[in-house]
């Protein structure tokens, strides 16, 4: 039992006690602490701005680490990059962790090392947290699920969302399809290969674009459902068309074998790294340079453009026919974020 208090979580972790108090120094004060946090308060004052952009996400994936990622990191990134798609630069982060009993204590200090890490690249501050312990689901190694909160300010004047669509905009994909999707899988059903998950925040990228005085009419991150339901998501609420040439989606060769080996197409496989931005057509070129002059950006290119066709996504594939995507049916890949 001695060795049961030190190593692995245990009901009393959660209890609210020393116990709790212990956990909360040792693990999350050591990993997150700063000016905020540490004043460990029922809420959290911190300045604010006039506009604030408010997100939420809970992160269940499993496995917990994986080729290009953890848990910790996703959950930042996952938070980061939705602030990011909305114009609003990223400020603070809130943890909520639900550990389930018997996890590994050393496993949760690499997932908040993770964090932590991730937290920095990205500039945002963790500033509340909060944990709560319960019995392990039988099915699995126990582990732990995040749920987040993101805050970040928004600039008066920016407003991105497609309803800002116009007919003629062009569409930039930032990079690789796939990615995370393919490590994911691969890492459930134990192949070996070189794919590693795309798991990263967008904040140089999507800042760099904000300040270059280009206007992007809507952004959105590709992660579960792939870019064919990203993409008809933004053209059902655009009430335009969006076409898209297939030869122009950039997709890792190791990612497209294997997906091709499972009959997956790219199209719906999740990112956690990668969005889609909408703009004008003369300012694509541009956008395209600052993209791929960006950590992560390097693979982006231009992928298609909107016209008045009515709502409805189309690749024109290689062969040069002309398909029409919907939004991902029935269920993708469970816990993959
Ligand atoms: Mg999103």
């Amino acid at each position: 039992m001695g060795e049961m208090m030190e190593d692995r979580i245990n009901m009393s972790h959660g209890a609210g006690g020393i116990t709790t108090a212990a956990l909360i120094d040792e693990v999350f004060k050591e990993a997150f602490g700063n000016e905020y946090l540490n004043t460990m308060a029922d809420s959290t004052v911190v300045p604010g701005a006039d506009r604030i952009a408010v997100t939420t996400d809970s992160f269940v994936i499993r496995p917990l680490f994986y080729k290009g990622g953890d848990i910790g990191r996703l959950a930042v990134c996952g938070t980061v990059n939705d602030l990011l798609m909305s114009g609003a630069k990223p400020l603070y982060i809130t943890a909520g962790y639900i550990l389930e009993e018997g996890m590994d204590i050393s496993d949760l200090k690499r997932v908040t090392a993770s964090m932590a890490d991730a937290a920095a690249e990205a500039g945002v501050q963790i500033v509340a947290g909060d944990t709560k312990v319960v019995p392990p689901s039988d099915r699995e190694d126990p582990g732990v699920i995040i749920n987040t909160a993101g805050v970040g300010s928004v600039r008066e004047g920016i407003s991105i969302g497609p309803e800002n669509i116009k007919p003629g905009d062009s569409v930039i994909l930032s990079g690789d399809l796939g990615d995370h999707h393919a490590a994911i899988l691969g890492a459930r059903m134990g192949i070996a290969n070189e794919i590693s998950s795309d798991t990263a925040p967008l904040c140089e990228m999507i800042d760099r674009l904000m300040n270059s005085g280009i206007t992007v009419h809507a952004m959105r991150d590709v992660t579960r459902g792939g870019l064919a339901t990203v993409l008809n998501e933004m053209s059902d609420r655009a009430g335009l068309h969006i076409r898209i040439e297939e030869t122009q989606i950039p997709v890792d060769p190791g990612v497209r074998e294997f997906a091709g080996l499972l009959g997956l197409d790219p199209l719906y496989m999740g990112n956690e790294g990668k969005c889609v931005i909408i703009l004008p057509a003369e300012a694509a070129l541009r956008a395209l340079e600052i993209i791929r002059g960006s950590r992560y950006g390097e693979r982006a290119a231009l992928i298609g453009s909107v016209t008045e066709d009515g709502a409805g996504v189309t690749v024109r594939t290689a062969i040069g026919g002309l398909r029409s995507v919907g939004p991902l049916a029935g269920e993708g890949l469970p816990r993959i974020c």
